[in-house]
């Protein structure tokens, strides 16, 4: 069980009204650091012993793990429950595309496309798969190599490296080592000829055994060695036993703070299925439940899509509400003449606005205003869609500068505050749209015709 805030405060100095971490009293830093709102070294009286003993065990059950750098880092791992609506699963899982050296170059070329053209724009977020897992099967080292090359050279995605020669995984983990590349797999029986290789040049291991009880003395030699950044596979050899080992291995950090477990995993649905349809299926089980990276054999729009959408959804905070980033978004190509709708920042809402502009083929200025996730009647009621409040946003968003037009669509439902918001923004008129964002494709071609005198 992590230790509670009275055991912490107990290993504390206790020096009377030092306040030197921030905090009033050593308890009240005691009680910052369990709910995660502090770290240790902010008392500068304790003793190298005790800092590494609250370290570890205030550290997070399951690691935070990161793979790759820059645009393309993945961070996974550090989740806190087993069931999501307990609270929230916070990291959601890379998803891979394994790519073999023994592939022909059109196929790899080809490969190497979609990972860039399949990417989804949906309630105003970009869903893509995540990383290339490059897989050594020729036997060429050389060939390897160049395969390696020729990804990072076209693409940015995160990067695995498949291979169970070490010569072959060492050579490739040094082209691209500023990658942070997952190396993978490290066992029993390589696991001493790669520690010192992995220490010249650290980077995320993926830790492979035959079950789960033999990942334990692995990931306890790599700790040892100071390793950490982990990602355990349990070699499960169908759909059951991936399902039994990732939820054994999340049990186990959670419930028992089993640091040996306290990683997160990666899955490959790619070699464990038989089919394509088997593959997205169990590649669909380990969104659920609990993988950190999922590899498939390939991507195709119609696997890939529903998976990232399932992914969206079960790594999305119940608790709170989906929002979009406040902003200008440009439906179609908007010129200084064209319509400006403001709405509220509830994606569904959004969702809703821009896709029944599109339908009406007039190009348009959409203002989403932050209403921290409600929608607008919501937002309103709460008074973050108030006259005044839209009316700062309108001036600040700098739609003034792009339009050479002083009109401005409010929603229908919240016809109220036009008064309000007229006096907010002097010099424009609002106007008052449809009720329903699916009337839009009826009012706006008239509304735009006006702005163009047409
Ligand atoms: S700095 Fe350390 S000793 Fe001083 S109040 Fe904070 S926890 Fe206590």
């Amino acid at each position: 069980m992590p230790m509670k805030g009275t055991d912490v405060a107990k290993k504390l100095p206790k020096r009377k009204a030092c306040k030197e971490c921030g905090f009033p009293t050593c308890f009240a830093f005691a009680m910052k650091l369990v709910a995660g709102g502090a770290t240790v070294d902010k008392c500068l009286y304790l003793s190298e012993e005790i800092k590494a003993e609250l370290e570890d065990a205030l550290a997070p059950p399951i690691k935070l793990v990161t793979v790759g750098s820059g645009e393309a880092t993945l961070k996974i791992g550090n989740e806190e429950v087993i069931y999501r609506h307990e609270k929230t699963f916070i990291h959601p899982p890379g998803i891979a595309m394994l790519i073999s050296d023994k592939e022909d170059e059109g196929a790899i070329e080809e490969k190497i496309a979609k990972m860039k053209d399949l990417q989804f724009n949906r309630m105003g977020l970009t869903l893509k798969a995540d990383l290339f897992a490059l897989k050594f099967e020729s036997g060429e080292q050389a060939k390897y190599k160049t395969l390696v090359k020729k990804v990072c050279e076209a693409s940015d995605a995160g990067i695995i490296l498949l291979s169970e020669e070490m010569g072959a995984l060492f050579a490739a983990r040094d082209i691209c080592a500023d990658r942070d590349p997952l190396l993978y797999p490290i066992t029993k029986d390589n696991i001493e000829q790669a520690i010192p290789l992995i220490k010249q040049s650290p980077t995320p291991v993926g830790v492979k055994a035959e079950s789960v009880e033999t990942l334990i003395p692995l990931t306890s030699r790599l700790k040892e060695e100071g390793i950490e950044e982990l990602v355990l596979d349990p070699g499960s050899g169908n759909f059951l036993e991936l399902l039994r080992d990732q939820t054994i291995i999340r049990r186990a950090a959670l419930k028992q703070n089993f640091r040996p477990l306290g990683y997160p995993t990666i899955a490959f649905p790619c070699f464990l299925a038989r089919d394509g349809l088997g593959e997205i299926l169990t590649a669909s089980m380990c969104v659920i439940k609990f993988a950190g990276i999922i590899v498939l054999s390939d991507l195709s729009e119609e696997s890939l899509l529903p998976l990232l959408v399932q992914r969206l959804n079960i790594y999305t905070d119940p608790r709170m509400p989906l929002a979009i980033e406040q902003g200008i978004y440009e439906i179609g190509q908007p010129k200084d003449e064209s319509p400006i709708l403001v709405t509220s920042n509830w994606s569904l809402t959004y969702f809703l606005v821009s896709s029944a502009t599109e339908e009406s083929k007039v190009h348009a200025f959409v203002c989403v205003k932050d209403t921290e996730g409600l929608g607008v009647v919501t937002g309103w009621g709460a008074g973050k869609f108030s006259g005044d409040s839209v009316g700062a946003f309108i001036k600040k968003s700098g739609i003034e500068e792009r339009v050479k037009h002083r009109k401005l669509v409010i929603p229908g439902k919240v016809a109220r505050i036009r008064g309000e918001l007229e006096e907010a923004l002097p010099g424009w008129e609002i106007v008052v749209g449809p009720r329903e964002a699916g009337e839009l494709p009826g009012f706006l071609p008239a509304l735009a015709r006006s702005l163009t005198g047409g």
